[in-house]
């Protein structure tokens, strides 16, 4: 019990004084009520324990309450936690130019903010005032925040109100390679390979030529000529882990540039070594931003964001006058100092690569056996497994059928993530120190799930 409160008590508070959609969102229907977490395990109040493959949406990085961490927010909070924006402390210099040495040249001017919301709405900002344009571009299936500005950014209908969000964001057609009208076996850059049917001649990825076909198309008809900038996520989160074909964001960027627009990374999942082989999502695809965008593994669970952008950029918009009064604080950065230094020391990058790999590998063994198992991708720890009726038709599994299947996973003490257009996706973004023996268990339980759910069929 927390301060003496049951359950009950709990549930009573949330429906009279809490934002009643949180009653919708306790995610499962029998909620788990958290009561700590250390590194990738999470505890209810009656002590079960959970494997946690989700970490609230990729937001945990080198594990729940990590000792490091932990340690390095311990020792700021006797120090100060006060805003240092408008005051100068060591603590964000420290950090900036940590976080910094981890991006390429030109990226070195950082912005510090409190979420990614916050950070994306600085991006547009920052690429309407130093481009001159309005237009801004991104795919559908992308999530970039919900505030006015970015829900205008985000293409998807859940997150979508009869309320004026930011106009001038236009939404192409997303290179979805396994739900989309064109993909095949080597389309993406990942460990598994798509189950569809090539149509590539000789190395060269007509799908790519498609989908850059229908951006070309969306610049012709969509757009004035010239833009802002084109919002990108390395591989899509809340769409469902979803990958592009090779090369797409690279003749994408090339695109946007002809129109004058800058390219922004949003890299609030895929940042931070999530990805194994890259410290960047952006990496895997050969592409230099001109901004990057960042938040939740950024703090391994503290509140925080950030904008990484070029010098150019960054004067253009000292133009403006821009303050935060938390961006940036004392806490947020000792934290995401440790983070940093903690990536490096554990390995952490390295294990994403190894376990997701071995996760993937293991998970689409799943999918040649089970019709359900549409699609496995990813990269590192970043992992989307597609649910589909049955492989020929590629149409979504039920939200029933999702939800049946999402809480026998947690009955067995496992959490999962769900996502995709149609919800037909279930996400896998643990924090990034789980390993091959957590794999094994978890591709136990979700084996049993998925068999538990087909023999009742
Ligand atoms: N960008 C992406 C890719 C995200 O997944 C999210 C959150 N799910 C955001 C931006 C917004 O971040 P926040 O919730 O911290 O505002």
């Amino acid at each position: 019990e927390y301060k003496g409160m049951s359950k009950e008590r709990i549930m009573e508070i949330r429906r009279k004084n809490c934002n009643p959609m949180t009653m919708k969102i306790t995610y499962y229907k029998k909620p788990v009520f958290l009561h700590q977490g250390y590194m990738q395990w999470l505890w209810d109040f009656d002590g079960n324990r959970y494997l946690d493959l989700f970490a609230g949406v990729a937001t945990v990085s080198v594990g729940h309450c990590h000792p490091k961490v932990a340690a390095a927010l311990q020792r700021q909070l006797n120090k100060l936690w006060h805003t240092t924006n408008i005051y100068v402390n060591p603590t964000l210099h420290e950090y900036s130019e940590k976080l910094a040495s981890h991006l390429p040249d030109p990226l070195k001017v950082v912005y510090l903010t409190n979420s990614g919301s916050e950070a994306n709405d600085l991006a547009m900002l920052m690429a309407r005032l130093h481009t001159g344009n309005f237009d801004l571009l991104t795919l559908r299936g992308s999530y970039h925040g919900g505030t006015q500005q970015t829900m205008g950014l985000t293409s998807n209908s859940s997150y979508k109100y009869p309320i004026a969000t930011s106009s001038g964001c236009t939404h192409t057609m997303c290179p979805d390679v396994f739900r989309g009208p064109w993909g095949g076996s080597h389309c993406r850059d990942s460990p598994v390979q798509t189950t569809r049917q090539c149509s590539c001649a000789q190395g060269h990825c007509m799908a790519n030529d498609q989908y850059i076909g229908q951006l070309k198309e969306t610049f012709a008809t969509s757009v004035p000529s010239r833009i802002a900038g084109f919002f990108g996520e390395p591989i899509q989160g809340m769409g469902g882990a979803v990958q592009y074909p090779k090369n797409y964001l690279k003749e994408a960027y090339q695109l946007v540039r002809e129109r004058g627009g800058v390219c922004i990374a949003d890299e609030v999942q895929t940042g931070f070594g999530r990805t194994g082989s890259h410290f960047w999502g952006f990496q895997g695809h050969d592409v230099l931003p001109d901004m990057v965008t960042m938040a939740k593994g950024i703090g391994d669970g503290f509140p925080m964001g950030a904008v990484v952008t070029t010098p150019e950029i960054a004067a253009s918009f000292a133009k403006a006058f821009h303050f935060n009064t938390f961006g940036g604080g004392p806490l947020a950065c000792a934290v995401a100092s440790s983070v940093l230094d903690t990536i490096k020391e554990d390995g952490t990058q390295q294990n994403s690569h190894n376990v997701g790999t071995y996760l993937m590998t293991e998970l689409a063994k799943l999918r040649d056996t089970y019709e359900i198992i549409g699609d496995v991708r990813g990269k590192g720890l970043q992992i989307g497994v597609e649910m589909v009726t049955n492989k020929a038709s590629r149409d979504p599994l039920s939200p029933e059928a999702m939800s049946e299947i999402f809480e026998d996973i947690k009955e067995m003490g496992v959490l999962i993530g769900k996502g995709g257009v149609y919800g037909q996706a279930f996400r896998i973004q643990p924090p990034m120190c789980i390993t091959k023996e957590d794999v094994k268990f978890f591709l136990a339980v979700f084996k049993k799930a998925i068999q538990r759910y087909m023999d009742k069929e």
